[in-house]
């Protein structure tokens, strides 16, 4: 599955009730998710099943709030992120 077209299937499945909210009241449940996040890190045993969970919840919020601002998500990575590293043009990235 493209980037894309998981943040179509977030649009399909949410847009209505993510509009609804809003955009704060959208990045506040995205920022609840990153403290589950959190959360579970800060366990002595790390569950990766549970934090495979809440990276795919941070994922699909962050979708949630590109779609209410209308930006392409997979666009945007491959301006910011084209492939190698944007400042020093290498891969891995050389900046110090
Ligand atoms: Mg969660
Ligand atoms: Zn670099």
């Amino acid at each position: 599955m493209r980037f894309s077209e998981f943040q179509t299937l977030i649009k399909e499945l949410y847009f209505e009730k993510d509009h609804t909210r809003g955009i704060k009241g959208t990045f506040i449940w995205l920022i609840e998710e990153i403290g589950e996040l959190a959360t579970l890190l800060k366990e002595v045993d790390l569950d990766d099943k549970k934090i495979s969970e809440e990276i795919a919840d941070i994922i699909a919020w962050t979708c949630s709030i590109a779609n209410l601002l209308n930006i392409d998500i997979e666009k945007a990575l491959m301006q910011k992120y084209p492939n190698k590293c944007s400042k020093c043009n290498s891969i891995p990235c050389k900046c110090e």
